[in-house]
């Protein structure tokens, strides 16, 4: 009987050494330790037994139980530990591999498009004035000639705000950047109100008008207006800058024209044109068959802007031009709606 029960641990022992989950220990658990294992039905006939025998037969189906609950614990440890291992293993961070890329932002079309101009307005002398984009209808329409219920104004549809003001002064969101000229020109005057020193000056920023919003205009765009004020400035001085501004942004070789238009605030008033660069003057699409991009609108300070931005029409003259990059830049990238620039779309915008 107890060579017996030595053979029961051995193959139990034996058993346990091959068991290399925890799956297979608790099969091996249920067949060498429970209730129908060898070992315990050794228990179960210790009744039948010579009375002689029953200690020794006893004290030993009981060392060896306590022996193969002790192995099993230990093999259970073991096998947690290798668990822990493996799992460490094959979740293991390997810091030589390649990073995730950054995803580098870059500036909107419209910005390089506006510090291009920027450069080459420096270039010619132009600094940069900025001024707010809540106006009073005095500075957006009045001081440059639109007196109230002027047709000119119509153009111009307006978000009003609301707020407390005169009645025929409201506040407003710009519609062009021409306030800024008023501004510019009563900031530089009260330097010097009897010799008001020359202006020369872009303002660029976002004007905001009432429309529908179609492919071709949207409620917000941005504007770059230029003024230059002082003694002796011509129509040929106009004509000659804007020339050389197309030229560098548009290339060297580039053909412009003026035609004549009316502002309210400038007298001679035109359009300026430059050449089609997309057909080379024949006629295309882009170019509605007329072989002329239409780029800016310009003309000589009207005298009465000029007073009202203290300087004396009678011994000053100047020039202005209004362009809005968004449009320039649809031409540049032939960009079919404008929509485009304000709709956030990254398809769009990673183009550039
Ligand atoms: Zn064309």
């Amino acid at each position: 009987m107890l060579q017996q029960l030595d053979q029961i641990e051995q193959a139990a022992l034996e058993a346990l050494e091959k068991v290399n989950d925890e799956t297979a220990l608790e099969q091996w658990r249920v067949s060498h330790l429970g209730r129908s294992s060898p070992l315990m039905k050794t228990f179960d006939q210790l009744g039948s037994l010579d009375k002689e025998l029953r200690p020794a037969v006893g004290k030993r189906a009981n060392e060896i139980k306590r022996a193969l609950e002790s192995n099993l614990a230990e093999k259970s440890q073991l096998l947690q530990q290798a668990a822990v291992l493996r799992s460490l293993e094959s979740e293991r961070l390997d810091v030589s591999l390649p990073g995730r890329p950054v995803a580098h932002g870059r500036l909107h079309p419209v910005t390089q498009n506006l510090r291009q101009i920027f450069q080459i307005f420096a270039e010619m002398g132009f600094q940069v004035y900025r001024s707010r984009d809540v106006e009073t209808d005095e500075f957006n329409f009045q001081l440059l000639n639109f007196p109230p219920h002027h047709p000119a104004r119509e153009m111009q549809d307006s978000f009003y705000i609301a707020g407390e003001y005169a009645e025929d002064n409201p506040l407003l969101l710009r519609t062009h950047t021409s306030p800024g000229q008023i501004h510019a020109m009563r900031e530089y005057a009260a330097s010097n109100p009897d010799n008001p020193p020359p202006v020369r000056i872009i303002l660029p920023g976002m004007c905001y008008r009432y429309e529908q919003v179609t492919a071709r205009s949207e409620i917000q765009f941005n504007q770059v207006e230029g003024l230059a004020v002082g003694k002796h400035i011509t129509l040929g001085d106009l004509k000659g800058t804007l020339t050389d501004f197309a030229r560098r942004l548009f290339g060297k070789h580039v053909l412009s024209r003026f035609r004549a238009s009316h502002f309210p605030f400038t007298e001679p008033s035109a359009e300026m044109d430059i050449e089609c660069f997309v057909c080379g003057g024949k006629g295309c699409a882009v170019c509605k068959r007329t072989g002329w991009l239409e780029i800016l609108g310009c003309g000589m300070v009207h005298p009465v802007v000029l007073s009202n931005g203290g300087y004396d029409p009678a011994k000053y003259t100047g020039f202005a031009f209004g362009m809005g990059p968004e449009r320039i830049a649809m031409l540049r990238y032939k960009i079919e709606d404008i929509r485009y620039f304000w709709a956030n779309d990254m398809r769009f915008l990673e183009q550039f």
